[in-house]
């Protein structure tokens, strides 16, 4: 009963092709968890759904024509339909495919049970592995055939294994782990963007501590993080945002991670190809972090006018993740409360001030202006602009 899924029902069920939702939203639905992105296998081929979408005004983008998928975007949400293929060759790495009409063959090359039921547009459910549902409501992440060859065919499974495992958390085919740890040599053969994508997922799932846990007792969390994973620090910082009823981003999952040694962050960020703004961040708060001995509302203004709020309270649960700090978790919690409401101040100085002052125009003007910033920040931002004006006459 999603009016926009109907819709990518109605186009594309009829001429004989059919459209069945698959992988995520199914799994999650048989939880009764959250759905966000619905992807859906179809036995029409690509070029005919971007006709009947153009014919109908629905945006398709051919987000990989090749590979036999379409994104329909319908109401502004992404609707990726892949056509059913069967497999022909590969080297591990890249997947030759071409397209079938073979529901039971498609769910085969899919990876693990738990992400080949299909659902029709009538809400029926279809296991053509015979496993997928029962693993599903389990939580039990188990590869379709035999795993050493499944990953042989594509690396990335590696991840996904432990992906799932970390967003569903109850069951490891423990062969298929001994398989996964075996072959995770042939890691390093991924791109770093598609090693990245998973790992994000992986390290933001409710059961990742478990999942990270099972990698590093099998030596392959040090190679691939660039670094060697404190997580006791992770588990902490879980624990703790939990406590505080926070949710936290994925910077701030990273820079537990490596937060004992500063480096860490730079190389972490980097070998999961992450973007720049989300390695700056990682690095500055991996820097900052030490700075901080106690935590009161001073403390954390000055923090949320130097970095914003954000990253002001994540630099706190780093410092208690660190035990740099050991607050009161109540008063914590609402010294947090406190600061999500408060507004940044401006500093009520610029340099045009000071030239009207008198002073001349050149780089002292940037100097003085940041001394005074600086008491201006001390003074719990109290100065007026008339008293930091009669302090800059002092100043030379
Ligand atoms: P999420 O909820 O995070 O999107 P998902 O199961 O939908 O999880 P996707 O990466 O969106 O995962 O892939 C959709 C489906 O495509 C999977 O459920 C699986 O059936 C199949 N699939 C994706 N990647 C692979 C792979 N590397 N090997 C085999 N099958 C895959
Ligand atoms: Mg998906």
């Amino acid at each position: 009963n999603d009016p926009s899924l109907q819709t990518v029902f109605s186009l594309v069920n009829r001429d004989g092709e059919e459209v069945r939702v698959v992988g995520g939203a199914v799994r999650n639905s048989l939880l009764g968890a959250k759905v966000s992105d619905i992807d859906c296998a179809t036995t029409a081929e690509p070029h005919t759904i971007m006709a009947w979408a153009q014919e109908a005004g629905i945006k398709a983008i051919p987000t990989g024509i090749d590979h036999g998928t379409v994104t329909l975007v319908i109401d502004g949400r992404p609707f990726e339909l892949t056509t059913l293929r069967t497999d022909v060759e590969t080297d591990g790495r890249h997947a030759e495919v071409a397209f079938g009409r073979d529901w039971g063959e498609d769910a085969h090359r899919r990876d693990f049970t738990m992400n080949a039921v299909y659902m029709d547009a009538e809400g029926r459910l279809y296991d053509p592995v015979g496993q997928g549902i029962k693993d599903a409501r389990a939580r039990h992440v188990r590869f379709i055939g035999d795993a050493d060859r499944r990953i042989a065919e594509d690396y990335l499974r590696i991840l996904r294994f432990f992906r799932f495992f970390s967003q569903y958390g109850e069951r490891l085919e423990e062969g298929d782990y001994q398989a996964c740890i075996a072959a995770q040599a042939s890691l390093p053969t991924l791109s770093a963007e598609r090693i990245g994508a998973e790992m994000v997922k992986l390290l933001e799932g409710p059961f990742a501590l478990k999942a990270l846990d099972a990698m590093h007792q099998g030596g392959m969390l040090t190679g691939l993080l660039a670094c060697v994973p404190h997580l006791a620090r992770f588990a902490r910082l879980k624990q703790l945002a939990a406590q505080l009823y926070l949710k936290p981003d994925l910077n701030l999952l990273m820079t537990a991670l490596c937060i004992d040694v500063r480096e860490d962050a730079e190389r972490l960020a980097k070998t999961l190809r992450l973007p720049n703004r989300n390695r700056d961040a990682m690095m500055r708060m991996a820097k900052t972090v030490r700075s901080i001995k106690t935590i009161n509302e001073q403390v954390l203004e000055q923090l949320a006018y130097a970095h914003g709020k954000e990253t002001a309270r994540d630099l706190v649960l780093l410092a208690l993740v660190r035990r740099q700090i050991a607050p009161d978790l109540t008063e914590l919690s609402m010294l947090l409360r406190d600061i999500a409401l408060w507004t940044v101040p401006v500093f009520p100085l610029n340099g045009r001030d000071l030239i009207d002052k008198g002073m001349k125009p050149g780089p002292k003007i940037g100097n003085h202006l940041g001394q005074l910033e600086k008491a201006w920040v001390s003074s719990g931002f109290a100065l007026s602009k008339g008293q930091l004006l009669s302090m800059a006459r002092s100043l030379r």
